[in-house]
C-alpha cells in the first residue's frame, strides 16, 4: 500500500499514463482510430466471479463443477516441465486423437485456443468485409463479437417463443451476400437442441456455397434421440463445420481447447488463419489425457450425473410452477424479462451466482447437488414473491 501512497503523491505528470486520470491524458492530440466495427463491439460479459473469500456457488458460466481427474492433473504437471519449449504447432497427436474420437480423418480436424478462438478462425477463413453472417438471437454472446471482428455484417434471427432456434426463419434470412450461418445446438442460453429433421431442412434450403457452422459445445449433455447428429450431417453436406470444445463436458475450461471438424479443404483454410501455437503444450497434454479410454469413461460418467441433476432440477422447478424451455445442456433458462437483473442480485445475496442477460432472462448452470439445492430454494422464493 505504501507504494500506492507514494505514487499518489507524485505530480500527476510524472506518473505512467495508465495511472493518470483520463482528463490528464493527451486527448487533444491525434489518436489512433479504431475500426468502426471495433468501436461498436458489445463487451463480452463473462459470468460473475465470486468475491475472493466469499462463500458462493458459481452457476454463472456453465462450467463443469468437477475438478480434473487425477490422471489429467498428472499430465498437466508432467507437461509443465517442458514449458521452455514451443508446443507442437499443429498439435498433431491431439488432432489424431480427436479425429479418432469423432470418427473422421485427421485432416478434417483443426484445434484452437478454445472453440471461441476456433470460431474466429472459421470466420476469418470465409468472411470478407461486408459479408453477412446469420445467427439466432438470443444465442451465444461471442457470436456478434466474432462476426464484427471478422468484418462481417450480423444478421440476427429471433428465437421462437419456446427458446428454440427458428431454422426456417434463418434459411429465409439468407441473401446473395450471406457467407455463413451459426447454429448453436443446444442453444446457449436457452437450452433446446436442434432436431435432425430441422437441420436437414435448413441444409436443403441453404445454397451449398454458404457455410453452416454447427456449434456443439454442449453435445455430450444431449439426451434427445431426435437431436441432430453433427458428424452425420457433415458427411452429407461439405458446407458444414462443427465446433466442439473440451471446456464443458471434459472440464478443461481453464486450459482452452476447442476444435473444428470440416471437409479437408475448408479445414486447411481454417488452419491457415489460426494463431500459431494457439494450444499450449500443457493444454494439449491435458486434452490427450482426457481422451484416453479410462479417463473418458470417468468423464462421461460425470456428464451422466450432471444430466441426472438437470432432470432433478427441471422436475423440481416444474413442481414449483415454472414453465421453462426444454434444456439439453448443463443449464436452465428463466425468461424473466425486466425482472432479470433484480432476480440475479437476489440470487447473489442468497449465495448463488447466476448469469443475467438484462431485460431478457437468467441462465443458471447445473452444478454440484448442494449448489442446485441452494438455487432451487431461491427459485421457490421467487414463485412465492409472485
Ligand atoms: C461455452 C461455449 C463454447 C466454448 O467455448 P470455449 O472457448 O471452447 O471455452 C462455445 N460455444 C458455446 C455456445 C458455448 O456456450
Amino acid at each position: 500500500m505504501l507504494g500506492a501512497v507514494e505514487t499518489a503523491s507524485r505530480p500527476a505528470s510524472d506518473r505512467p499514463a495508465s495511472e493518470r486520470p483520463a482528463s490528464d491524458r493527451p486527448t487533444g492530440l491525434a489518436r489512433v482510430p479504431l475500426r468502426p466495427a471495433v468501436e461498436a463491439l458489445p463487451p463480452y460479459v463473462p459470468g460473475a466471479r465470486p468475491d475472493p473469500g466469499a462463500r458462493v456457488w458459481k452457476l454463472s458460466s456453465n462450467e463443469n463443477p468437477y475438478g480434473p481427474l487425477p490422471s489429467v492433473v498428472r499430465a498437466i504437471a508432467d507437461a509443465a516441465a517442458d514449458t521452455n519449449r514451443y508446443p507442437d504447432m499443429y498439435a498433431s497427436e491431439l488432432v489424431e486423437a480427436l479425429a479418432q474420437h469423432v470418427g473422421v480423418p485427421a485432416d478434417q480436424v483443426v484445434v484452437g485456443n478454445g472453440s471461441v478462438a476456433v470460431l474466429a478462425h472459421v470466420l476469418a477463413a470465409v468472411v470478407d468485409a461486408g459479408d453477412e453472417v446469420v445467427f439466432p438471437w438470443r444465442s451465444f454472446e461471442a457470436y456478434p463479437i466474432a462476426v464484427a471482428v471478422a468484418g462481417g455484417v450480423a444478421v440476427t434471427v429471433p428465437l421462437a417463443d419456446d427458446g428454440r432456434l427458428d431454422l426456417p426463419a434463418m434459411a429465409a434470412a439468407v441473401t446473395p451476400r450471406t457467407r455463413a450461418l451459426l447454429v448453436c445446438t443446444p442453444n446457449n442460453p436457452t437450452g433446446p437442441a436442434v432436431r435432425a429433421d430441422e437441420l436437414d431442412a435448413l441444409l436443403a434450403a441453404v445454397p451449398p456455397h454458404v457455410l453452416v457452422v454447427v456449434d456443439e459445445a454442449y453435445l455430450e449433455f444431449v439426451r434427445d434421440p431426435q437431436a441432430a447428429d453433427g458428424v452425420d450431417v457433415l458427411r452429407r453436406h461439405p458446407n458444414v463445420a462443427l465446433l466442439r470444445t473440451l471446456s464443458k463436458a471434459y472440464g478443461l475450461a481453464g486450459l482452452r481447447v476447442g476444435y473444428a471438424v470440416a471437409e479437408p479443404r475448408l479445414a486447411a483454410g481454417i488452419r491457415a488463419v489460426s494463431t500459431p501455437f494457439g494450444v499450449s503444450h500443457v493444454a494439449q497434454q491435458a486434452a490427450l489425457a482426457s481422451l484416453r479410454p479410462q479417463a473418458q469413461a470417468e468423464l462421461l460418467d460425470r456428464v451422466d450425473a450432471l444430466v441426472a441433476e438437470r432432470a432433478r432440477v427441471v422436475a423440481a422447478l416444474r413442481e414449483q410452477g415454472w414453465d421453462l424451455p426444454e434444456s439439453q445442456a448443463n443449464f436452465v433458462w428463466f425468461p424473466l424479462g425486466e425482472a432479470t437483473m433484480e432476480r440475479a442480485a437476489q440470487a447473489r445475496e442468497a449465495g448463488v451466482l447466476v448469469r443475467p442477460f438484462a431485460g431478457d432472462g437468467l441462465r443458471v448452470s447445473v452444478g454440484e447437488v448442494e449448489a442446485n439445492d441452494a438455487f432451487l430454494a431461491i427459485a421457490r422464493g421467487w414463485r412465492h414473491a409472485g
